[in-house]
């Protein structure tokens, strides 16, 4: 499909099921921000999960967040119980001029549901030349390190860094060894997934992608993946003050969609922490880093498919799904 197509797609099925013109406006640039960038867990994938709680009444498709400034270097959004982009939309702009005006500020945003990828709000700071991190819990699917019971979400972080005059270096990663979007893509497509992706419902390490989906995912990288998952649940739920993890699943109301949660995100300007300078500092230690043979930047593999013409595949089943959804 074209980039246009999708656009179209993804427009008339929010639409179709209740959005009005803002909320439908920004989900569609999310998904078709994914589309682009080919993080395909997160564009059309998610469309039928984000119209499941349209018709349920969980998510209201004409919220109306609300953007406070708690105090000048702390921004509060609450999502009026909507999606997250129209949320993003309207507090990543006062985020980012408290940071630059007071080089750093944090915005907590609540009350809202977050079912995409987290590089386009980290991503849009480093375009204004500033450090963006983002970090969201979600519904409990990953055990702590040690246990095979579920209490993380998947917990994604996201972090980028501006690059004055050249694309921000910007990763987003899971904090489970996979996304959950990923093991379900492959349980879909029939592909096995590494072992130490999770383990089954009876507690034992398994490569099967739906056994997974019936136990728990792990944590990336031991006890260490496990205390920053850890990080995360304290920041988007503790500081933000709405859902851990658990208490998202215990609020939710199963329909399958994706569950409230709040998302904490930190803007800092190095211009303001570092002065004159940093960049070509900082510019250094890229050029180091990239003379290493076998490395690549985080993000550059993103940044490359998104030039790469404006026609994506698209599964076709799942085009049929979301078409289904448009009566
Ligand atoms: P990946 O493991 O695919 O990638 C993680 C990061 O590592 C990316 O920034 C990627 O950059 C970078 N990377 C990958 N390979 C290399 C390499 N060889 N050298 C340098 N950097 C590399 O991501 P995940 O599967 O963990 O996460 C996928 C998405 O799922 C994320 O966007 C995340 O936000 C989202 N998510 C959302 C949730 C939600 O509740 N909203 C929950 C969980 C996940 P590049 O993209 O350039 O390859």
């Amino acid at each position: 499909m074209t980039l246009n197509e999708i656009e179209n797609l993804a427009r008339d099925v929010f639409q179709a099921n209740g959005c009005d013109h803002s909320n439908t406006e920004a989900l569609v640039r999310a998904i078709v921000s994914a589309e682009r960038d080919c993080s395909m867990s997160h564009g059309l994938f998610r469309v039928p999960g984000y119209i499941t709680s349209l018709r349920s009444g969980k998510v209201s498709g004409d919220a109306r967040p609300v953007v406070k400034a708690a105090t000048p270097a702390i921004i509060a959004v609450d999502g009026d119980n909507g999606y997250a982009p129209l949320a993003l939309e309207l507090g990543l702009p006062r985020l980012a001029s408290a940071a630059k005006e007071l080089g750093i500020a944090a915005m907590t945003i609540a009350n809202t549901y977050h079912f995409a990828a987290l590089w386009p709000e980290t991503e849009a700071l480093a375009e204004q030349g500033l450090v963006g991190l983002a970090c969201v819990c979600h519904l409990p699917v990953v055990a702590p390190a040690g246990g095979s019971e579920a209490l993380f979400g998947t917990n994604p972080i996201s972090f980028a860094w501006p690059r004055p005059g050249r694309t921000p270096m910007v990763f987003d990663m899971a904090t489970s060894s996979m996304a959950q979007g990923e093991v379900q893509i492959a349980a879909r497509d029939g592909h096995e997934v590494p072992i130490g992706t999770g383990l089954s419902a009876d507690g034992e390490a398994t490569t099967d992608p739906k056994k997974v989906l019936e136990g728990v995912l792990l944590p990336f990288g031991g006890y260490k993946g496990s205390a920053i998952a850890m990080m995360v649940e304290l920041l988007a739920a503790g500081i933000v003050g709405d859902n851990f993890s658990y208490e998202a699943a215990e609020n939710d109301n199963g329909d399958g969609g994706p569950a409230r949660g709040g998302e904490f995100i930190l803007a800092i300007s190095p211009e303001r922490l570092a002065g004159v300078g940093w960049a070509d500092h900082c510019e250094d230690f890229f050029k180091r880093y990239m003379s290493i043979d076998g490395t690549r930047l985080p993000g550059a593999r993103r940044h490359k498919i998104r030039s790469m013409g404006d026609t994506r595949h698209v599964n076709a089943a799942l085009v049929e799904e979301i078409k289904s959804l448009l009566d």
